[in-house]
């Protein structure tokens, strides 16, 4: 599997918002659509016929503030339709979302997206190619009152990969118990200050240490102006960036 990031830093970023694309063999995963997609999708190669499928984790801007125009181009430039995965408690806050710029002239969803109902949890998995995807709830854990999700993929040779999104109260969330002898990357939210909506990373690298080693955790969203050197250095983790892509 080929990770690229298409962007790494927060909501209020000079950059590319915080959005991964997952190229799985003959699908490709956009994993959620900021207000920067338009831009960020073409400099990292994309096209948006290039994508087969989307999860939108929460619904901040910086994550789902792209989809429509997304939606918007795949339908009316390329004719593109890509499947897309609503967690059956979100759809109405999603559709909510989307459905006014995107629902006219009769339309509905169901004209831009082949739309499947998922659920959280590991007995709720389900395939995207020869892929499992397991969403782990996480609402209430990054924002008070806002459903949110992170995912662990799990490839065809067993080995899997953690994306939590964003997260303030991962001691919480289900990404620990989650980990397993087969985790290659846990993917984490970390803040170089502590704040109430994103993740310390001095609580991150605390929380983790006993269950993966410190370099298989990739910091993501940090704020712009962080030095990436210091932080590997200080915390032993790594960084993700926009300059190439992650095999895994
Ligand atoms: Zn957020």
């Amino acid at each position: 599997m080929k990770i690229k990031a298409l962007g790494v830093n927060g909501a209020f970023t000079k950059n590319y918002h915080n959005n991964f694309v997952f190229e799985m063999g003959e699908r490709t995963l956009l994993v959620d659509a900021g207000t920067t997609l338009r831009y960020s999708l073409s400099d990292a190669g994309f096209k948006e016929t290039d994508i087969t499928d989307i999860i939108i984790t929460h619904l901040h801007s910086d994550h789902v503030g792209g989809l429509e125009e997304f939606a918007q181009r795949c339908k009316w430039i390329f004719n593109h339709k890509p499947n897309l995965w609503v967690r059956g408690k979100m759809k109405a806050q999603l559709e909510e979302v989307i459905e006014k710029g995107l629902c006219t002239d009769g339309l509905t969803l169901n004209d831009y997206f082949n739309i499947y109902t998922c659920e959280t949890g590991a007995r709720n998995s389900f395939n995207i190619g020869n892929h499992q995807i397991e969403l782990i709830d996480t609402d209430n854990l990054h924002s008070e009152g806002m459903l949110s999700m992170g995912l662990k993929i799990t490839l065809e040779n067993g080995h899997n990969v953690i994306y939590t999104s964003d997260i303030a109260k991962h001691q919480l969330a289900g990404f620990k118990d989650a980990i397993d002898e087969r985790t290659s990357v846990l993917f984490h939210d970390v803040s170089m200050v502590e704040n109430p909506v994103h993740s310390y990373i001095e609580d991150v690298v605390e929380h983790y240490k006993d269950v993966i080693a410190p370099h298989r955790i990739f910091a993501m969203h940090y704020q712009d102006e962080t030095d990436l050197v210091e932080l590997q250095q200080t915390y032993g983790i790594s960084v993700v960036t926009t300059d190439h892509g992650y095999i895994v």
